[in-house]
């Protein structure tokens, strides 16, 4: 069957969610374009669907396009549900941002370190309006120190019991297999099909 949708902009600059987008969608026969240079919208929301919403939205504001974005962040059980919302403006820096995580942990236990990967998925139609809204996530601990060179962000420090592994351990190909962000995206990419 045909898609009806034949392109769609992708609400991110982030290099590393493209890679891993691209990835994920490598089969789809729609065309995903980049937002123009300069897309910076305010993420100013109170939710990850919220925040989403503003990205895909200004995607497609800015194209006339559909819009898809992701809006994620790490949940931390010991720190109230923290970086959570905030996860990208923790600290300055992603080496700086897990090593404040890390201190913020230094005195919690094992089995106190639970944490998850929540990563929220939302379609735009040409006129912005929100069509879909798809969560996906993914849970693990927060290890003592960080191990891999794979992924971005906090994975290095994400460890995956199931797996034994940091999400920085596994293959491009392994991450987009389970992650909260495959996790959203495939089940959107069914929902996008039928339309
Ligand atoms: P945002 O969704 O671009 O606002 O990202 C929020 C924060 O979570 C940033 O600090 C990212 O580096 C981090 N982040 C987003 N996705 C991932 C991921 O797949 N693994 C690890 N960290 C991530």
């Amino acid at each position: 069957m045909e898609n009806k949708i034949k392109k769609i902009a992708l609400g991110t600059s982030n290099p590393h969610k493209l890679e891993e987008i691209k990835e994920i969608i490598k089969n789809s026969d729609i065309e995903f374009v980049l937002p123009p240079a300069g897309f910076d919208p305010l993420e100013n929301g109170t939710t990850f669907e919220e925040n989403s919403y503003i990205k895909a939205a200004e995607a497609s504001r800015v194209s006339g396009l559909w819009g898809l974005a992701d809006d994620t962040g790490l949940c931390v059980e010991a720190l109230n549900g923290a970086p959570g919302l905030y996860s990208a403006r923790y600290a300055p820096t992603p080496q700086e941002r897990i090593e404040k995580l890390l201190f913020e942990l230094k005195n919690v236990p094992k089995e106190r370190r639970n944490a998850k990967f929540v990563c929220t998925m939302v379609l735009t139609n040409p006129e912005g309006k929100k069509i879909h809204a798809q969560t996906g996530e993914i849970r693990g601990f927060i290890t003592e120190k960080p191990s891999g060179i794979h992924g971005f962000g906090y994975d290095p420090v994400f460890f995956i019991p199931s797996l034994g592994k940091t999400m920085a351990e596994l293959s491009l190909e392994e991450k987009n297999t389970l992650s909260h962000r495959a996790l959203a995206l495939l089940p959107m990419m069914e929902f996008i099909n039928k339309l």
